[in-house]
């Protein structure tokens, strides 16, 4: 009996669904909501509630287009922020850049990233040129080259470096993460360089992320309503999976003719995240 009722709880917990996605709608809420930190749902259709602002500043890193009011995320991850730039002070490393975590209440966004929506996911910037401090004001327009070969083959032996695959190292080994996201030249190297250590297993390559690597956090204990994905398959990912970024078909542009379909709908605890009051 007890199973049975907990299935149908279960299903009817699966089954609740929030208002369609509309990224308009969570972009025009320009606060977080009141009360402790949630992640819900899955970074790719979620929602923060009580998220907190990474500080424009700290100890070895500098947030940039905080214009974009995208440094809401869930506390663990200002944690692992503060944790990747304290380890890479000590590699040597040069003060990190920090791009968008998410918006105020998280959500899908309008422009730039399809995930990024509960809060628990941080791009980095791979740009370990010596920094000075910079106003905030200048930090909205920086020019960040790309580690990769116009042709996608392999990075550019001119800037990439052994500390390139420290950082990129720091984050794989910092708690909590899920997967770091890196163009798939840049986890050829890493192969090439560092094939079979455990670290690789958390790398994973992506589309783009030639000059930046995004670091996803699993979700943090104590939020009932986020949801992982699956982790990375065994292994350092070295293999027929990353060769397959490398095929045509990998590299075909998407041809889809489909008509655009309706926004999905969110979790239906992220509804009443859109609609709280302010912080
Ligand atoms: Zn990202």
């Amino acid at each position: 009996m007890l199973h049975v009722l907990v299935a149908l709880l279960i299903g009817s917990a699966a089954a609740a669904e929030g208002l369609p996605a509309r990224a308009a709608d969570w972009a025009a809420v320009v606060q977080p909501s009141a009360g402790p930190a949630r992640s819900i749902g899955t970074t790719n259709l979620g929602c923060l509630a009580g998220g907190v602002a990474l500080p424009a500043d700290g100890p070895g890193w500098q947030a940039v287009r905080v214009s974009r009011n995208r440094h809401w995320g869930h506390p663990t991850t200002l944690a692992l922020v503060e944790h990747v730039a304290a380890r890479a002070r000590e590699a040597g490393l040069p003060d990190l850049w920090i791009g968008d975590i998410a918006q105020p209440r998280g959500g899908p966004m309008p422009w730039g990233h399809a995930s990024h929506q509960s809060g628990l996911d941080v791009d980095i910037w791979l740009d370990l040129r010596p920094k000075p401090r910079l106003p905030v004001a200048q930090r909205e327009d920086l020019d960040i080259p790309s580690l990769v070969q116009p042709e996608g083959e392999e990075v550019d032996p001119a800037r990439w470096s052994a500390r390139h695959a420290t950082l990129i190292r720091i984050a794989a080994e910092a708690p909590g993460v899920d997967r770091v996201l890196v163009n798939p030249a840049i986890k050829r190297r890493l192969c090439r360089d560092h094939g079979g250590e455990a670290w690789l297993r958390r790398v994973r390559p992506w589309r783009g992320h030639d000059s930046h690597m995004h670091v996803r956090l699993r979700c943090p204990a104590g939020n009932p309503d986020c949801r992982d994905i699956a982790p990375p398959p065994e292994g350092d990912g070295c293999d027929s999976t990353l060769a397959w970024w490398f095929t045509a078909e990998a590299r075909r542009p998407p041809t889809s003719t489909a008509r655009p379909t309706a926004p999905p709908a969110m979790p239906a605890a992220c509804t009443a995240v859109l609609a709280s009051p302010s912080r």
